[in-house]
């Protein structure tokens, strides 16, 4: 028994080592036929005994595990996205921000190249692989892991002397060649090419059969070590360490003594870059210093201590066919470029963003003018520009529409807003639906079982006009409706019932109150604890809460105005929706820092540095990154930066222990 047992561990660990000198090193050491044969024989034997049964062996590659729904994980470390640069300047200003923040005078940096794929979180414990889940909204990512062990460099068991336990984040690509073959193969079979390497890697991910998955020639390059305590002091160090536990890094990666050595690569893999086997969009700038990454910690969406730099975007020119115009839900025109189908950075562009009324004037944009489209990093393409020397003599400026396309009521647009916007906030179709359709969706309530397309269907039967509506429907009333059947009714009313759960934070964002996006709704729930108190608040009391700026009071001091959204939260109200934070979310919460702004420096022993600043942002204070004259406390731990200490001193702010701060609470 136990030579069997043995038998298969040495079988697992020479195919382990197998696939990382092909899939890793890309230097085979064995033919593609005797892998197969120790394969087969692996199998055979792992059958025979499946006591020692094991899904991290090299033969569970193969994949052949179905999901028919993908569970949702909420990351342990909050997977964020990354701030944008386009120019030099652009990055002279954040490196001087950089100086400024750590107080030393030149910083060490990692140039990475930015993989243009999908971000994946991969999770070890004891050197195992236990799960891979997709960034998601950064908060909660999709448990992909059945799919995720089929890409054969994605190592399921790390080397002997690596890190055991800790979590790492790479991208998924697509390598051209892969991309292309399939393709091609697509073709010859008669189906629709696919659109661009990123995209079918994603789509790859979110694939319910992982048999399927496992024949894409799918790639996997790690970027990110992450955990609270490593034992490492730079990120190029915890890099190196990766790979040698297995892991694909990139030769690519760069560290660099200066910025100046910064732009060097930059300049070199602008041209270099499309040499490579897969895609790149730009370079990732990190401060190499994990100490400093921390000092430095993170904006609502990005870290500080990181940013892209985005290669200029391919262009291409093409007919403008017609202008047309989209209403949103919360009655925003937007203009639309029709266009003659293009080829553009591996897509076909059809229509692109006109963005408002004065970038149209500000470009002279006009119907059948030539025009440059750009791919950015934003999905949706946009016309940058006219080929004026292709513009027929009989050319009209272009009248901006002057109506709602879609029930003709006279557009408004206030002073200081880009946008026109439709007025008829209760009664245009557009809207009525976009704000329901706004309020199921998977960041808002969430509600299974209802569609964007079904809510068109219940507008159109007169069955609801406003997300309050929801709570009223039938199932009889359900049931005879086009494509409808009982089964899908209970469960369209099920999810609209199990929506009641959903917390405030999430309810408030829900509402559709102009500029209200998920982070505001959260800052907005944790302050005002109800939406009672969030609409009685005064436009003064508003902008006085951290972050929210008079766009956003104003539009939230309008919403609480309009009677018709009063009676629309009574009614959610009366349908038991959470309109207040819950006790536990509220729990540890309270205002006795409140008005305090906080400088945290330094590495501590009781709490971690993120655990500090919530204690601090928790209790009603502020955390700020730099001191300043309005710095109430700098809490410092060992190692806090000199500068930092001479300017506390220098500008009177008391510097206090971890300790001290904990005696406050
Ligand atoms: P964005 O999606 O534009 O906010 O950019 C952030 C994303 O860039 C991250 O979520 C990563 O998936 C991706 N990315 C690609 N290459 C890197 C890299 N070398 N370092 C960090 N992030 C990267
Ligand atoms: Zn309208």
């Amino acid at each position: 028994m136990s030579t069997s047992k043995e038998q298969i561990e040495q079988l697992r660990s020479e195919l382990r080592e197998h696939n990382y000198n092909y899939y890793v090193l890309d230097n085979a050491t064995i033919s593609d036929y005797d892998f197969d044969i120790k394969l087969k024989e692996l199998e055979l034997l792992e059958s025979q005994n499946p006591e020692f049964f094991d899904a991290n062996s090299p033969t569970q590659r193969v994949g052949g595990a179905i999901t028919k729904n993908f569970n949702t994980i909420t990351h342990k470390n909050r997977m964020y996205s990354l701030d944008n640069s386009y120019s030099k300047e652009d990055l002279l200003d954040w490196e001087k921000r950089i100086r400024k923040i750590v107080g030393v005078e030149s910083v060490e940096y990692t140039c990475e190249l930015k993989y243009d794929g999908a971000s994946i979180n991969l999770s070890y414990e004891n050197g195992r692989l236990t799960s891979a889940v997709t960034r998601g909204d950064g908060f909660q990512g999709d448990d992909v892991t059945a799919n995720i062990k089929t890409i054969r460099s994605i190592p399921l068991q790390l080397k002997e002397n690596a890190l055991k336990t800790f979590e790492i984040r790479g991208e998924i690509i697509l390598p051209l060649d892969g991309f292309n073959k399939m393709n091609k193969e697509r073709v010859a079979a008669g189906e629709e090419a696919y659109r661009n390497p990123r995209n079918t890697a994603s789509g790859s991910l979110k694939l319910q059969d992982s048999a399927e998955v496992a024949k894409r020639p799918l790639d996997c390059l790690l970027y990110h070590v992450v955990g609270e305590r490593l034992p490492f002091k730079t990120h190029a160090e915890a890099l190196g360490n990766a790979k040698e536990a297995g892991f694909k890094i990139p030769q690519t990666l760069k560290v660099a003594k200066s910025i100046d050595e910064v732009f060097e690569f930059i300049q070199y893999w602008d041209i270099e870059r499309h040499n490579l086997p897969y895609e790149t969009d730009g370079v990732v700038v990190k401060v190499n210093s994990l100490p400093h990454q921390d000092e430095l910690g993170y904006t609502s969406k990005a870290p500080r201590w990181a940013i892209a730099y985005k290669f200029k975007a391919e262009q291409e020119s093409t007919v403008l066919h017609k202008i047309t115009y989209q209403v949103g839900r919360t009655g925003a025109i937007t203009p639309v470029a029709n266009l003659e189908p293009v080829q553009l950075a591996g897509t076909i562009v059809k229509r692109a963003s006109l963005h408002n009324a004065d970038q149209i004037a500000k470009l002279d944009i006009r119907e059948n003018d030539t025009v440059f489209v750009e791919k950015g990093g934003e999905i949706i393409p946009k016309v940058v520009g006219v080929d004026l020397s292709k513009r027929a003599a009989s050319s009209q400026s272009t009248k901006y529409a002057t109506h709602c396309p879609e029930c003709e009521t006279l557009l408004v647009r206030t002073e200081g807003d880009a946008k026109h916007y439709c007025p008829n906030e209760f009664g245009c179709p557009t809207q009525i639906t976009g704000k329901i359709q706004h309020y199921i969706s998977r960041k808002a309530m969430d509600i299974d079982g209802l569609g964007s397309e079904t809510i068109e269907l219940l507008f159109k039967e007169g069955l609801v006009s406003n997300y309050a509506d929801l709570y009223d429907l039938k199932i009889e009333q359900i049931i005879p409706l086009e494509r409808m059947a009982e089964k899908s009714a209970q469960n369209m009313v099920a999810g609209i019932e199990a929506s009641k759960q959903i917390p405030f934070e999430k309810v408030l964002f829900a509402l559709g109150i102009r500029f209200v996006g998920e982070t505001v709704a959260k800052k907005l729930a944790k302050h005002f604890k109800s939406i009672e108190r969030l609409m009685n608040a005064s436009f003064d009391e508003l902008v006085n809460v951290d972050e929210i700026g008079d766009r956003i009071a104003q539009s939230i001091v309008d919403f609480s105005n309009e009677l018709s959204n009063t009676v629309l939260i009574d009614r959610l109200r009366s349908y038991g929706v959470q309109l207040e934070l819950s006790a536990e979310a509220q729990k540890g919460q309270t205002d006795i820092l409140q008005g305090n702004i906080f400088v945290v420096s330094g590495v501590f022993t009781r709490l971690s540095r993120n655990e500090l600043k919530k204690a601090i942002e928790d209790n009603g204070g502020k955390v700020s990154s730099s001191i300043s004259k309005k710095t109430t406390y700098v809490v410092a731990g060992d190692n806090m930066g000199p500068s930092k200490r001479t300017k506390a001193e220098n500008l009177g702010v008391p510097i206090i222990t971890e300790d001290d701060f904990l005696k406050m609470l």
